[in-house]
Parts: structure tokens; C-alpha cells; sequence
């Protein structure tokens, strides 16, 4: 039987947010701010994701030897992710970002990376044991590229499928998208990798099969509210997205891609692999914050039957 370990890579912040009334200008100071502090990162987010909804998950990335990092891996051990590939750097600082949100919903944010900036090739292949027994890897860019592209060959070596988030957005080399099983940009990191404006399903199909053309096995893009494309040699097609009441849309991407390997790793089929990423995104997005917005898998079973027509 095929394994249904999920292997996450990839990079853990602690996200700081200041809600106030609008983002501060350069030079200004604004009172009245409420301060909320939560575990974030994509690589995190996504393996908190995977956990949450029933995926049995290890997790490699470095953390900064200090309160932030150490709790976030008290965080991960919360949620059962396996993490004796967590490094703690003695050198640099966890991963921090510093967030405004405005009250009408626009945000400003600062990322300093720290250790998520050295989690390295080297630590990826120290890790190689971890790679045979995975049913899937799964990755994203906010870690450097050359980690993310010694992980997709040691998978590739493995014979393990490799979910490919390319967020933030950047360009990639056809190299590694040829590694990739699965790649899911949203919106814009497909329009940045095609070359193609995607505004709806026909223009979400076209940048499909310029990035099917470029390497990647599958493709799925995933178009917010409504949904996600989904597009391979033998189907091509949306997969809408569940109607909820977004309060805070950030991490629903992350939590999408974790929660899609957990369906994958226990062999449902593409669509309703996404179906149910679909369900468990959606449900974050009625949720303020990155991590603790992170559907479980019960809540998850519960929407999906209510909205079974
Ligand atoms: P990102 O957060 O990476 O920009 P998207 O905005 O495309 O990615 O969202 C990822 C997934 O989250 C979507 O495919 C969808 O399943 C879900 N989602 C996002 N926004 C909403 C929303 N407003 N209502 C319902 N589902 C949503």
C-alpha cells in the first residue's frame, strides 16, 4: 500500500497584527490599534492544515532559537506533526512577519525571513529517510529555491509525488516544474508562470496548458471564491468553491494545498480531492488568523454533508 505520510517543507513565521483603522502612512504614528499575535508561515500553515484535517505529517524547516520559534514548534507537537526535522538556528532569528489590517479589510505586510531564509539542500538531504516513506511531498517558495529544487529530486528519486505551491509568486525554471505533480498557483502566480491573464474559467484553462506545456503533471488553480481549475492530460475542468461569509481570507491557499494532500494520500480521486480542499479553504476563510483558522477534520465531514445536494 502506498504511504499516506505527508511530508511538508518549508517555511514557519510568527505573524503580528495590528487591526486598526486604516495602514499607517511613512512617518506616521496611529493609536488605537488591537494587537493579536498567530502562528503563520506557508509551510506551516500547510502542515498544520494537513494535520488538522487527518493527515499524519512530518515537517522540515528551521526555526531561530528563541520564544517565537520555540513556540511554534510547541504548536506544530499540538497538532501531532512529527518534527524531528525542525531545526532550530542558532544564528538567525524565526521567521517574523509584522501585519497592519486596515478596517476595510486591506493589509500591509513585512516579512523578515530569518532561519526560513538558511533552511538549505543540506538540510533537506539529512532528512532523505523521511523522503522513502512518504506518500507525498509537499512544498512552497518562501524558503530559497535551491532547497525547494534538491527536495523535488530527492522525491523524484523516492518516487513520491510533489504538491508544488508556487507562492509567493516568482518565476521557476521548467527544470522543476517537470518534478512537480501537482502545481497549484492561485490567480496571479499562474498569470506570473504563463503568461496568460487569468480572469475565468476559459483564461484559468489557457494558463493550465501553458503550464502543463512547461513540465508540470497536473495543474490546479485555485480562482478564490469560486473555486479551483483543475487540468490534466485526461480532464479539464472547475471544481466550484463553497458560498460562507469571509471574515479573513489569509491562509485559505495554504490551507487548500494541505488538506488536498491529505485527500490525495488517502486515494481519492483529483476532483474530490479538490472538492474537499475546496470545503476545508472555505471554512478557514470564515476564520480570523493563519493557523488557528484551520479547519479540523470533523468540521470539515460536517460541512461537506450539509452541503451534499
Ligand atoms: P490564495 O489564498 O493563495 O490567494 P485563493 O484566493 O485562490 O488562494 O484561495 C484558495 C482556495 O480557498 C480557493 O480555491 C477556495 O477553495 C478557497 N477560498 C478562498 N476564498 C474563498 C471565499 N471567499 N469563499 C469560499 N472559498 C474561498
Amino acid at each position: 500500500m502506498k504511504s499516506k505520510r505527508i511530508l511538508v517543507i518549508g517555511s514557519s513565521n510568527t505573524d503580528m497584527i495590528i487591526k486598526l483603522e486604516r495602514i499607517p502612512r511613512p512617518g506616521e504614528t496611529l493609536l488605537g490599534g488591537e494587537f493579536t499575535i498567530a502562528a503563520g508561515g506557508k509551510g506551516a500553515n500547510q502542515a498544520v492544515g494537513a494535520a488538522r484535517a487527518g493527515g499524519s505529517v512530518s515537517f522540515i524547516a528551521r526555526v531561530g532559537k528563541d520564544m517565537f520559534g520555540e513556540q511554534a514548534v510547541a504548536g506544530f507537537v499540538r497538532d501531532g506533526i512529527e518534527v524531528s526535522h525542525v531545526v532550530y538556528d542558532r544564528r538567525s532569528p524565526s521567521g517574523v512577519a509584522l501585519i497592519f489590517v486596515a478596517r476595510d479589510g486591506e493589509n500591509s505586510i513585512a516579512v523578515a525571513s530569518g532561519a526560513n531564509g538558511k533552511l538549505s539542500a543540506a538540510d533537506v538531504r539529512k532528512a532523505k529517510g523521511a523522503f522513502a516513506g512518504a506518500g507525498v511531498v509537499v512544498m512552497q517558495l518562501e524558503t530559497p529555491l535551491e532547497t525547494v529544487e534538491a527536495a523535488a529530486e530527492l522525491a523524484a528519486k523516492a518516487g513520491v509525488r510533489v504538491i508544488l505551491n508556487p507562492a509567493p509568486a516568482r518565476e521557476l525554471p521548467d527544470s522543476l516544474l517537470r518534478l512537480v505533480s501537482i502545481l497549484t498557483p492561485n490567480e496571479s502566480e499562474a498569470e506570473l508562470l504563463s503568461g496568460v491573464k487569468v480572469s475565468d474559467e476559459s483564461t484559468a484553462s489557457e494558463a493550465a496548458g501553458k503550464l502543463l506545456g512547461r513540465g508540470a503533471q497536473t495543474v490546479v488553480i485555485t480562482l478564490g471564491a469560486r473555486g479551483a481549475f483543475i487540468a490534466s492530460a485526461g480532464e479539464r475542468r472547475l471544481v466550484p468553491g463553497f458560498k460562507v461569509e469571509a471574515v479573513d481570507t489569509t491562509a485559505a491557499g495554504d490551507i487548500f494545498n494541505g488538506t488536498l494532500a491529505v485527500a490525495l494520500t488517502e486515494g481519492q480521486a483529483l476532483a474530490a480531492a479538490v472538492r474537499f480542499a475546496n470545503a476545508a479553504a472555505a471554512l478557514s476563510v470564515t476564520r480570523l488568523g493563519a493557523q488557528p483558522s484551520a479547519p479540523k477534520r470533523k468540521e470539515i465531514e460536517r460541512f461537506l454533508a450539509r452541503r451534499l445536494r
